[in-house]
């Protein structure tokens, strides 16, 4: 079976493109999730067309297709549970034009995110969505995924700026959603409802992103606290002044440490917590800003408060920040990297609950994140072979899922639901709202073909299975 749909598919892609070979198909077997599934074949299509063709000929043979971009997803997202086709969209990226006059750019989805930002900026302009993987993911991931990161605090989320796609269907019609103007209310808003489909109702095969102009000025502040529900409580009393920064960003002592013995940048070792907070705009209103939110933070009981003067400065503080994930990493050989998000007012009470997890589990669990946006990144560093440590890793990340719910926030601000995180679906939105979307799942995709065993949990499963 396998054979006769691969063998229909060198008809429509040439072999160059078309892996079957054992190591290849390892190579894409994997996300930066975890579990490891082995596709049957691995194509990498160049053009809408071929797309089309690959999937009517998937619902002819009733095989799975998995679109893939970079594979850094942290929820099991291109992950081919079920084999089939891996559709690696990395290498169509044919397309990066920026439209100054329209202040819009249109993008193949295998381009790298950074790539977007460099280009835009060429212009005069600006492309908010920053994940810390920008570097590497693709701006078809990041739509899929509905990915952001710090500047998600005031700019949003990807959403906000895709205005239109190019797409292929789960049965593989060929359509055209919003386009290229800002305001667009014909039909139902279809992007809306790709964007973060974890690849599940389309393929997207060009897009249309909004830009906006590139900001003036920004500042920079690093503050420390005693204890990371202090840190929690200037966070939330920032926002509630009336203050609205570019970025907050919050680390705990655990990764202050982390950084210093990774690579040193003169963080105090001795801090609970620290807050990196950016402010952008015009001059005037930044320099303003800034005094008032260096002012909340001191009252909120801050140890230190330190705005950068010289734009090497403020590197500085955004390089403590870029070096938690590698620096985090080192701990241990497994990472268990969660973003349950919670309302900004409720950070300081997830801060606790957070804490109690740890105790409880006796874990070693370390939070940084997007404080000011509630999206907070609980990783567990443990070892996968230590299976007695798994299991409570296991517990601990189903109670931090219970703990962001109960205190009205989601299961995932940014990295998506994946494999991981579907037996949770129902703890957010209800049997009749997960019903809902598989209805909406069955009425594009009648043969579920596209990106199968994702969202909605499968065989039984109840909680996360990371053993
Ligand atoms: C070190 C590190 C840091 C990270 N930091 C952040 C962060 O700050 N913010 C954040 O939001 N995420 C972050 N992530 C997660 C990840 O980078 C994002 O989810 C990213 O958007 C995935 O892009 P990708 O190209 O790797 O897509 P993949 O992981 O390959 O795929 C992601 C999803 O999109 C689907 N897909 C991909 N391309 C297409 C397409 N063209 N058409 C249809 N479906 C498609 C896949 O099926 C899958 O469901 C981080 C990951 C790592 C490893």
């Amino acid at each position: 079976m396998a054979e006769a749909y691969v063998e229909a598919l060198r008809g429509i892609v040439p072999d160059e493109r078309l892996r079957v070979d054992l190591a290849e198909r390892y190579s894409y077997s994997f996300d930066a999730s975890f579990g490891e599934y082995l596709p049957d074949v691995v194509v990498r299509p160049d053009s809408d067309e071929e797309v089309s063709e690959i999937v009517k000929l998937a619902n002819e043979y009733n095989v799975p297709v998995y679109p893939r971009g970079s594979a850094t997803s942290l929820s099991g997202g291109p992950l081919p549970v079920h084999g089939g086709i891996v559709l690696d969209m990395s290498q169509f990226k044919h397309k990066l034009e920026i439209d100054k006059e329209n202040m819009i750019a249109i993008v193949s989805p295998g381009v790298l995110t950074s790539d977007i930002h460099e280009a835009a900026a060429e212009y005069g302009l600006f492309y908010p969505p920053d994940p810390s993987s920008a570097h590497v993911s693709t701006i078809g991931g990041n739509i899929l995924e509905n990915s952001s990161g710090p500047k998600g605090l005031k700019y949003g989320t990807t959403k906000e700026y895709v205005i239109g796609m190019n797409v292929v269907t789960p049965t593989g019609e060929r359509v055209r959603t919003g386009g290229r103007t800002v305001k667009n209310v014909t039909g139902f808003d279809l992007t809306r409802l790709i964007v973060g489909s974890e690849g599940m109702l389309g393929i997207v095969t060009e897009v249309t992103l909004r830009l906006i102009p590139e900001v003036k000025a920004r500042k920079t502040m690093l503050a420390t606290f005693e204890t990371s529900v202090d840190c929690g409580r200037a966070i939330t009393n920032v926002l509630s002044k009336g203050i609205l920064p570019a970025a907050m960003e919050f680390m705990d002592n655990a990764c202050i440490r982390a950084v210093e013995h990774f690579k040193p940048v003169g963080l105090p070792v001795d801090a609970g917590a620290l807050l990196i907070l950016e402010v952008d705009g015009h001059p005037y209103s930044v320099d303003d800003e800034m005094k008032e939110a260096s002012e909340v933070c001191e009252s909120a009981g801050a140890m230190t408060v330190e705005v950068a003067e010289t734009e090497e400065q403020r590197a500085n503080i955004w390089k403590s920040r870029k070096m938690v994930s590698p620096a985090v990493t080192e701990m241990g050989p497994t990472k268990i990297s969660e973003d349950a998000t919670v309302p900004r007012g409720k950070i300081p009470d997830m801060m606790e609950r957070l804490a109690e997890i740890r105790e409880k589990y006796n874990l070693n669990l370390v939070v940084f994140g997007h404080a000011g946006d509630g999206n907070l990144h609980p990783n567990i560093i443990t070892d996968k072979r230590n299976t007695e440590e798994m299991k409570r890793a296991e517990d601990a990340v189903s109670e931090i899922f219970e703990a962001a719910v109960e205190l009205g926030g989601t299961l995932s601000g940014e990295h998506g639901i994946g494999t991981l995180k579907a037996p949770y679906m129902v703890m957010e939105y209800g049997e009749a709202g997960v019903e809902l979307m598989k209805t909406i799942k069955a009425a594009w995709d009648p043969n579920n073909i596209l990106n199968p065993g994702k969202m909605f949990a499968e065989n039984g499963q109840t909680k996360v299975e990371l053993t």
